[in-house]
């Protein structure tokens, strides 16, 4: 009986990790990149797993795919423990890798070919066509890798993921070094394949495009999760609203009436207000800013987003 300390995983999770450590190396050169990582993914969501550079989320990913080992802790996909069920977890997902790596002499067709036997997908059941065609690849079918473009390939690499349709698709940095346009592409056919049903989870520094994406985030830093939840909820912890006041005529110093407001000269006719919406009901704001008598010219509000809270969370951190 030595179950018990741990617990069984979450069995509705599409992923669910616990304590999960990754120490690479040993020794004096031994780097801890996962600190006891926990984190669950609910099964039909875009997932986005956000974190600076080295932070571990590659390190994450590739425990997941089986590309990497774990040292210890636990980890599940669509309810398969990777260690007692590793052939059904690693059936359940499909990764797309942050690195490129393409066999330079293999067409798209004969990569998807291939990926699909060691998946051991049946000829009858393969959908080579229909992948190439949704990632925009059918017209290079039968093109040598090599001469594909940056975009193309990274498309390709996402076709190579989808071939024995898993309800789990991981895409780690997939926009890295593509175009906007590309990048507009591959997202419609990711959002496409999240309303059918796929859970989606994708690693990014590109903040604005886990904020438009993603239902649900975590942030990690330095093989920690510094904080994870709902996109709206994350969005709400910070809970700062900024008013920009451009005023008619200079001002020496912050009137009073602001106080309450951590108010603050830009220049001198520039006053930034702050205020929590939790607490304070913009019009208390409003009141507050007419009460003072000034000539005001403009009124500009900035809400939180991401950004803000992301160098919150990882200054606090280091
Ligand atoms: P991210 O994907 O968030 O940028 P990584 O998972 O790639 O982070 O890296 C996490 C940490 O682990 C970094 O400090 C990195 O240098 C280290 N690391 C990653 N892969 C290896 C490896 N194969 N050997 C040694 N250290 C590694
Ligand atoms: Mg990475």
């Amino acid at each position: 009986m030595n179950a018990v300390a741990s617990g069984p995983a979450r069995h509705d999770a599409a992923l669910a990790v616990r304590d999960l450590v990754k120490v690479y190396g040993s020794g004096e050169t031994a780097k801890k990149a996962l600190k006891g990582i926990s984190l669950e993914v609910p099964r039909g969501s875009f997932f986005g797993l956000l974190g600076p550079n080295g932070a571990g989320k590659s390190t994450l990913i590739n425990i997941l795919a089986g590309l990497a080992r774990k040292t210890s802790g636990q980890a599940a996909i669509w309810g398969y423990d990777i260690d007692s069920d590793t052939r059904l977890a690693r059936a359940a997902i499909g990764v797309v890798p942050q690195e490129l790596n393409l066999d330079p002499f293999f067409t798209p067709r004969e990569a998807l070919e291939f990926q699909a036997g060691l998946y051991g997908v049946p000829r009858r059941e393969r959908r080579t066509e229909e992948i190439l065609a949704a990632v925009g690849l059918l017209d290079k079918a039968d093109a040598y890798a090599r001469t594909l473009s940056g975009g193309m390939r990274r498309r390709l690499l996402v076709a190579k993921a989808l071939v024995h349709a898993p309800p789990v698709l991981v895409l780690d940095e997939p926009t890295a070094g593509v175009d906007i346009e590309l990048r507009q592409q591959l997202w419609s056919y990711v959002r496409q394949l999240n309303e059918a049903g796929t859970t989606v989870v994708l690693t990014t520094h590109y903040l604005e495009e886990a904020e438009a994406l993603c239902d649900r985030i975590a942030i990690i830093n330095h093989g920690e999760v510094v904080a994870a939840d709902t996109t709206p909820v994350l969005l709400k912890r910070l809970d700062r609203k900024d008013v920009i006041l451009t005023l008619g005529a200079d001002l020496a110093a912050v009137p009073a009436a602001f106080a309450a407001l951590q108010a603050e000269l830009l220049g001198p006719r520039q006053l930034k207000l702050q205020y929590r919406p939790s607490r304070t009901p913009f019009a208390d704001v409003l009141n507050c800013i007419q009460g003072a008598g000034l000539e005001i010219l403009d009124l500009s509000t900035q809400e939180a987003d991401l950004e803000d809270l992301f160098l919150e969370l990882t200054r606090k951190r280091t």
